[in-house]
């Protein structure tokens, strides 16, 4: 049995979800997973249907996809459109609807030149057999993926290609919990903790999460994907509420140092500056962005190629991905679940990636 099929052996599994029951003694828990890898897990583990009835699993703003505006989608698909550009991105993103539902793959169809590629790096190698052409790409992501965008552009600079550019739309997770905690009446979400970020933990550590147990006394656990991972940390979660003492803990040492990774830290420092950004279904968030520093303003495409972003109509009509994102309501609530929108025909960004919540939603449960 190897380390990962051992964290899925249903003994242990019943173990940690009698100790989770032992520590919830009758009362409920409302707690919201960030990252959408932990909304798959959850789902397809079968993890959801077996915790106890007093348990409210919400999904957070935490699948990149989802979290891009519509606002960002339209500067796509105008620098799609441009002369001597290739747009190079990740494929989960042609699809996401922007203003009046138009996608990067309907641009694609009408000829923009919309490449797809599997890592930051591979764009550079576009871009060597593109000499003609600026290679945009887009930086969509997390404090995960930032690092990999870092070293792809100091790449770039050390190798002297000139026509590679990034759109850096970076956003950063823990402003995004901070304006979840601070919304308040009809708004507020409620949530009584955080199920961490196993990725986004292994860059950041655990240290940037601290005020949501100092100030909001509710407790984060950083925790691993595979369901006695998950188990665990809400056995941690549960524990902290019976004892009245949240805190930031790290269920999930075999993959996050406490400290994080400061060379990955560093390398998004050297390129990136923290900026205001926009989240859809969220809004504008202070300093929850990233964008190129000045210093390489050369292979910013907001700078170099004048993009502009312009302030349309927020969401499709009828879409709720702002209420699921911020834990309001879960997918099967929303009116359009399963009839008009749905993984072939997704109305929201929440229908369009894998890890997106109406998705696992719709893949995983009866409907
Ligand atoms: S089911 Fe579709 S329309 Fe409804 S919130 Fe999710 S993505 Fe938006």
């Amino acid at each position: 049995m190897t380390f990962e099929t051992a964290l899925h052996d249903p003994k242990l599994c019943r173990v940690l979800l009698a100790r989770l029951t032992r520590a919830l003694d009758g009362r409920s828990m409302r707690f919201m997973e960030v990252c959408g890898t932990h909304t798959v897990s959850i789902f397809q583990s079968g993890l959801r249907s077996l915790l106890p009835a007093s348990i409210t699993h919400l999904s957070g703003p935490g699948c990149p996809v989802c979290v891009t505006h519509d606002v960002d989608v339209a500067a796509f698909l105008e620098l799609a459109g441009r002369e001597k550009i290739v747009f190079a991105t990740f494929g989960d993103l042609l699809r996401v609807p922007g203003p009046g539902g138009q996608t990067l793959k309907h641009a694609k169809a009408a000829g923009a030149h919309v490449e797809i590629v599997y890592s930051p790096l591979e764009v550079l190698t576009l871009a060597v057999s593109n000499p003609d052409n600026v290679i945009v790409f887009p930086g969509i992501g997390f404090e995960t993926t930032a690092p990999a965008v870092a070293a792809t552009l100091l790449t770039a600079r050390q190798k002297k290609i000139k026509n590679f550019c990034v759109f850096s739309l970076h956003k950063l997770v823990p402003p995004a919990l901070r304006t979840l905690l601070d919304e308040e009446g009809d708004n507020a979400a409620n949530i009584e903790a955080f199920l961490l970020p196993g990725h986004v933990s292994t860059i950041l550590g655990i240290a940037p999460y601290a005020f949501l147990a100092d100030k909001h006394r509710i407790p984060g656990v950083v925790g691993g994907f595979e369901p006695a991972d998950i188990l665990l940390a809400l056995c941690r979660m549960a524990e902290q509420l019976r004892d009245n003492a949240p805190a930031v803990v790290n269920a999930y040492p075999r993959a996050v140092n406490d400290a994080g990774n400061p060379k990955a830290r560093a390398l998004m420092e050297e390129v990136f500056i923290t900026t205001d950004a926009l989240w859809r279904g969220i809004g504008r968030i202070e300093q929850s962005g990233l964008a190129v520093r000045p210093d390489y303003a050369d292979m910013d495409a907001a700078v170099r190629l004048g993009v502009r972003l312009v302030e349309t109509p927020q969401q499709q009509p009828g879409c709720c991905c702002g209420d699921v994102l911020k834990g309001r309501i879960i997918p099967t609530t929303c009116p359009l679940f399963g009839e008009k929108c749905t993984p072939a025909v997704p109305v929201g960004p929440c229908m369009v990636s894998t890890e997106g919540s109406c998705a696992a939603y719709y893949k995983y449960l009866e409907h």
